[in-house]
């Protein structure tokens, strides 16, 4: 095997790597396979949101819509068995070992924002506060109580309706009989 130095560029060219060689005044571009090191990196997995209890999904934990109110450090994908993920806009895509998030993504668990999430799938978000706030299921129950008081006072409409003609009614045959009475006087009937 010839060992020997080469025609530049030519297809048989041996590289020497020690060498650190120039061909034509550039560097050759050498790709070397390196072991991994120990420290493995692994995928950022994010932060998977803690639903509040059995049954929960984020359908009933999660207000999807406030994302359209605030600007919200991180971002949300679900999956196919119901997993809600959020991933800080930070994300470092990677982490390390052992860890199944990066700090960024970990560190969600202190944002005051997400705090107030996980606290009220937990104990329920005030009736009065914005519907941003809601989860899905949160809005279709304020939906349904809305149409329950709304049905209500239509009922109360209806019935103060009736109550009223029905006054009208006696107030008119009342006054028919005092006309009567009076129309009896006039005349000299006794
Ligand atoms: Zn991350």
């Amino acid at each position: 095997m010839n060992t020997s130095p080469t025609n530049p560029g030519s297809a048989c060219d041996i590289i020497d790597i020690d060498a650190d060689a120039e061909i034509n005044g550039e560097k050759p571009e050498i790709t070397i396979e390196t072991p991994r090191p120990s420290k493995k990196v692994l995928p950022c997995g994010g932060f998977v949101f803690p639903f509040s209890g059995p049954g929960k999904t984020a359908s009933s934990d999660y207000p999807y819509a406030l994302h359209d109110t605030l600007q919200l450090p991180w971002t949300h994908s679900s999956s196919a068995d119901g997993t809600l993920t959020l991933r800080s806009i930070a994300c470092r895509k990677i982490c390390a070992k052992g860890r199944s998030n990066c700090s960024a993504c970990a560190d969600l668990s202190k944002d005051s924002i997400l705090e107030g999430i996980l606290d009220r799938a937990k104990h329920g978000v005030h009736e009065k506060a914005n519907y941003a706030y809601q989860s899905f299921s949160g809005l279709i129950e304020l939906l349904r109580r809305k149409n329950k008081h709304i049905e209500e006072m239509k009922m109360r409409g209806f019935n103060a309706a009736r109550r009223i003609a029905r006054q009208a009614r006696s107030l008119t045959d009342h006054k028919c009989f005092v006309r009567a009475i009076q129309k009896a006087g006039s005349t000299g009937i006794k």
